[in-house]
């Protein structure tokens, strides 16, 4: 099946199962300061759970276009290295507002992903975890949908043990949250990786595709959690972790869609199409670039804008390191436009704009970015130990418009290190010069602009609502 027939498969599924089918949101999300991006599905449903929203519906399903690339706990330096993370991905859902709650939602789940009519997946390589302590779950699985205990795994909270694992989703400090099941997929033996909640889960042999959250609790400033006022349903599957799965085969950008951006990649730098980490991370970065400026993000020295610009130089480098001569970055969108323009057809209003403002990006960077790398050589030439200090952190940031994440991922592959603590330092002292220069009425504007820096602190819910950020600038 191809990614867009299983996003009908599944929006049709659960239309028939009496849900509304209803658009993706914007990634920009609406009236909420403290998330950075949508970064699931129920993100715009947030009001309906709390009871501040009544809609003419009770069960809704989605596709929804998420950005998973700031805060915290982001994805983005994962993506390239995982089979099966990505900045930009679809969450297939399905909601219930007080409707149907655990039974009906496991029920559906199961029904989708195995019956002959729909994807029919073998039993056999799926496993199911469940909230510790959530006995009602569990008998469900194993009772009534005949899931063998050797492939159930319970998993706690977690706090700071070392696993990827998490059953109970929370909405950062406060909102809506409760405990939740997720469905795992064995990619088979030959691939690194242990089964959800041992110690080797991260590895890709076993991937987490689809989230069920039990919405029960709305949790407020004071840890409080207040029953909400009616059980619900909140539930996420990435689409392109269930196309490998349907396409057999193992990572994400093995899949029909990606086959053609990273050709469509390979062909505007100039290089082979071959396993290359960097040139996934530019068939991933191109996704997540285009979306959010077909949503209206720029690139800028703040905020969502300076996210955006993080990605794109990251893309940028990527494909530089594979002998890209000159700018290529908006040279992929054509091809992403006709592989998702169908469905996503902002894409297609939008091409020309999307073109050009990455074109005037890569251009702005690539004057720096050359001269950067040599700096950086030259530095690291020069490096004792394995740790790049602070103030080269911030010069290349300062001067050449290098990103700390850029430089942490330049550091990750030569097995360095990046002084973080140093580069706040030095960014502290000059946030402080250009204070105390402003006292004395000089136009430091054009300094205090690269000055801003845009921190998040995030919170990593595990459930189909996902990574929730609040933003900070300081
Ligand atoms: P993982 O543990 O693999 O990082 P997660 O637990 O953070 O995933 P959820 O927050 O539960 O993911 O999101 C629901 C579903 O969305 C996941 O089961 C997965 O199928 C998909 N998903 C999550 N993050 C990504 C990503 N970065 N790229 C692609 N799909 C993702
Ligand atoms: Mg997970
Ligand atoms: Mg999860
Ligand atoms: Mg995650």
């Amino acid at each position: 099946m191809k990614s867009a027939e299983i996003r009908e498969a599944f929006l049709h599924f659960f239309e028939q199962k009496g849900h509304t089918r209803v658009a993706s949101s914007s990634l920009i999300p609406e009236n909420d300061p403290t998330l950075l991006f949508t970064n699931a599905g129920m993100n715009q449903f947030k009001d309906c759970f709390l009871g501040l929203e009544k809609r003419a519906y009770t069960r809704a399903t989605s596709s929804q276009k998420c950005v998973r690339a700031g805060g915290k706990h982001n994805d983005l330096e994962n993506v390239g290295y995982t089979a099966r993370h990505h900045t930009f991905f679809e969450m297939l859902g399905n909601f219930s507002f007080g409707d149907y709650f655990k039974r009906d939602a496991i029920l559906y789940a199961w029904e989708f992903l195995t019956s002959e009519q729909w994807l029919n997946l073998p039993k056999d390589k799926l496993w199911v975890t469940v909230y510790a302590t959530d006995d009602e779950a569990y008998d469900i699985w194993t009772k009534d949908v005949g899931v063998s205990e050797a492939h159930m795994v319970r998993i706690g909270d977690n706090k700071g043990a070392p696993y990827a694992s998490d059953n109970f989703w929370a909405m950062g400090d406060t909102g809506p949250c409760g405990p939740c099941t997720e469905i795992f997929y064995d990619h088979g033996a030959d691939i690194w990786g242990g089964p959800p909640g041992s110690p080797e889960e991260d590895g890709d042999r076993y991937i987490e595709i689809w989230n069920n959250v039990f919405m029960q609790f709305n949790r407020t400033a004071d840890g409080v959690m207040h029953p909400l006022p009616a059980p619900s349903v909140d539930t996420g599957m990435g689409l392109e972790r269930i196309s490998a799965v349907m396409q057999h085969v193992h990572a994400n950008y093995e899949i029909d869609l990606f086959q053609s951006l990273l050709s469509a990649s390979a062909k505007a730098i100039g290089c082979e199409q071959d396993d290359a980490a960097s040139l996934k991370v530019v068939a991933d970065h191109i996704r997540s670039c285009s979306f959010l400026i077909a949503d209206g993000v720029l690139p800028s020295n703040e905020g969502r804008g300076y996210v955006l610009r993080r990605i794109i130089r990251r893309a940028c480098r990527h494909g530089n390191k594979l002998g890209a001569q000159g700018v290529f970055f908006h040279k992929i969108v054509a091809a992403l436009v006709a592989e998702m323009g169908e469905a996503f057809p902002e894409l297609k209003t939008q091409q020309a704009h999307i073109e050009r403002v990455l074109k005037g990006e890569e251009e702005q960077f690539a004057k720096t970015l050359e001269q950067g790398l040599k700096i950086l050589e030259q530095d690291l030439a020069g490096l004792k130990g394995s740790e790049i200090p602070g103030e080269v952190v911030f010069k290349l940031y300062d001067t050449y418009g290098f990103p700390m994440d850029l430089t942490a991922d330049i550091a990750r592959e030569r097995e360095l290190s990046i002084d973080e603590a140093g580069f706040e330092k030095a960014m502290e002292a000059q946030r402080e010069r250009a204070r105390s220069a402003s006292q004395f009425g000089m136009d430091y504007n054009g300094l205090l602009k690269l000055d801003v820096k845009t921190r998040f602190q995030g919170y990593e819910g595990t459930s189909g609502s996902g990574t929730i950020i609040a933003l900070l600038r300081d």
